[in-house]
């Protein structure tokens, strides 16, 4: 469990990393080619990533949050579907990098909330045209 755990934690800051890079290039306003060369990056550390966090999932919920003094699993900070809108379209299984979404009998589901990046709402974003997920209204405080 503690190398998994530690395994886990390296990949979120590769993730953390990436994500970094990519908006400090956007603000230095850096040559579409390489940008899109660590959307490259993205997308082939994607399926092994997401493998990894499905595979993992027992481990992830055990991770200690020193920035928010507490385990995954005691943080309250995943997506909920409003299926009254949701169009199922499965935007969101194809989008999240952590694999949170999944399908289960043809129709799409919050299948593993506690990979979810703590205060992350890129998803909900994404599928703005159909609102169909809720986060919680206050992000989550940082301890230190
Ligand atoms: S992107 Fe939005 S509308 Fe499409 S399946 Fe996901 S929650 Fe439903
Ligand atoms: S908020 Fe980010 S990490 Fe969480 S489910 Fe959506 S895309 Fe994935």
């Amino acid at each position: 469990m503690i190398k998994k755990i530690e395994l886990l934690k390296k990949i979120r800051e590769f993730l953390i990393l990436n994500l970094e890079i990519k908006k400090l290039m956007q603000d230095l306003n850096v040559d579409d080619d390489i940008y899109e060369a660590y959307e490259e990056v993205t997308k082939i550390v994607r399926e092994p990533n997401i493998k990894l966090y499905r595979k993992y999932y027992d481990a992830i919920k055990e991770i200690f949050y020193e920035e928010y003094g507490k385990k995954r699993k005691d943080i309250p900070w995943y997506p909920k579907i409003d299926y009254e809108k949701c169009k199922n379209c499965k935007k969101c299984v194809s989008f999240c990098l952590r694999g949170v979404y999944d399908v289960e009998n043809e129709k799409v589901v919050v299948k593993y909330p506690y990979s979810c990046i703590v205060n992350c709402n890129a998803c909900s974003i994404m599928c703005c045209e159909n609102n169909a997920i809720i986060f919680p209204d206050e992000k989550i405080p940082r301890v230190k």
